[in-house]
């Protein structure tokens, strides 16, 4: 027989004595969690929803499925430097499959408690399978980190190597010729599966960073939303971005479509002033994580349409990328 509701969150989502972190004042098994951030500090929640063939493949490995619901809402506190609390978890499940959940629970749980994160509530119920998380994090009062502060003369950085759950995706998708080496795509399905959200980043950027945001939705649709927040423009050096080992070999068009505007990368884009920039670099060294300076902010004359040049060398590119967007196109849509 089945495990019953009740049941199931106590097995795989109610943590035994001494298990993971406990800093909820009412943590899991009552109507509320109750949660008491630090004196000096404020919340900052956010919510993201995985749904099976429009986020997620349904032969995905369920362990890499529970890291992934949690770590891209942990990007979201990264991006605005928030330290991890808690989270809750909606799950809808079509049926009960015992080994497909203690591979979900570990997955999650593992992540969770690396970023020391508590699990205090959710909401558990039959239907077609979606994973909706809603975090919570502190930062310090006034100083999370937004989209609205980018200044005229800021460096424009981003975090890792986007591109590379892009790559993954065409790979499954059949569309790439010549197709991926099986190094290749083992490395770049694991940046899709399994993305590391960037959270210590997030907290080093904390009174650093005048703008950051987590690139979901691909680098420049991304940007975007700082420029429009802060009603600048920016200039992005192409030759300046980053390239993952597993790009060079593809075309620069390719190359150009996965960096620009793959998304699923979870990476931070942020903006910091010049003279902040030996700081910047060394935060990357301390982090052991690659931090590349790929533009510049600059005015603009029309603060409502961002507006974004790109650059190969001193020559003008045009800029022939979009971001993805749930509602106006399926071309995220997994196969
Ligand atoms: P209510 O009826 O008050 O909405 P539920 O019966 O849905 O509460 O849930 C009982 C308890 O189990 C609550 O404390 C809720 O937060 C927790 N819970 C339910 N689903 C999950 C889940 N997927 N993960 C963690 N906790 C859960
Ligand atoms: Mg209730």
């Amino acid at each position: 027989m089945s495990l019953g509701e009740f049941d199931l969150i106590a097995k795989y989502f109610v943590r035994p004595a001494g298990q993971g972190p406990r800093r909820a004042v009412i943590g899991n098994g009552d109507d509320c969690a109750v949660l008491a951030p630090a004196a000096g500090m404020q919340l900052a929640v956010s919510t993201d929803t995985l749904v099976e063939g429009r986020h997620f493949l349904s032969t995905v490995d369920p362990v890499r499925l529970g890291h992934k619901a949690l770590a891209v809402n942990l990007s979201d506190l990264a991006a605005c430097g928030a330290k991890p609390l808690g989270f809750t978890l909606a799950l809808t499940l079509p049926r009960v499959d015992e080994t497909w959940l203690a591979g979900f629970a570990s997955g999650l749980l593992d992540l969770a408690d690396e970023h020391d994160c508590e699990l205090v509530g959710g909401d558990t119920t039959a239907g077609p399978l979606a994973i909706g998380v809603t975090v919570f994090g502190e930062v310090p009062v006034g100083g999370a980190l937004l989209r609205s502060g980018a200044r005229p003369g800021d460096d424009l950085w981003v975090s890792g190597h986007p591109g590379e759950a892009r790559l993954a995706l065409e790979a499954f998708r059949g569309s790439l010729h010549p197709s991926l080496p099986a190094d290749a795509f083992d490395a770049t399905r694991l940046a899709m599966e399994c993305p590391e959200p960037r959270v210590a980043l997030g907290l080093g950027l904390r009174g650093l960073a005048t703008a950051a945001i987590d690139v979901s939705d691909g680098l420049l649709g991304d940007l975007g939303h700082i420029l429009r927040r802060s009603g600048v423009s920016a200039d992005v050096f192409t030759d300046a971005l980053p390239l993952s080992p597993w790009l060079p070999a593809r075309t620069r068009d390719e190359q150009l479509d996965c960096i620009l505007a793959g998304g699923d990368d979870y990476e931070l884009v942020f903006t910091a002033p010049p003279e902040r920039r030996t700081e910047v670099s060394a935060l990357g060294a301390q982090l052991g994580l690659v931090l590349s300076r790929i533009g510049s902010i600059a005015a603009s004359s029309a603060p409502t349409e961002p507006c974004c040049r790109l650059w190969h060398g001193a020559d003008p590119l045009v800029n022939r990328w979009t971001s993805f967007d749930h509602f106006r196109s399926d071309v995220r849509e997994v196969p």
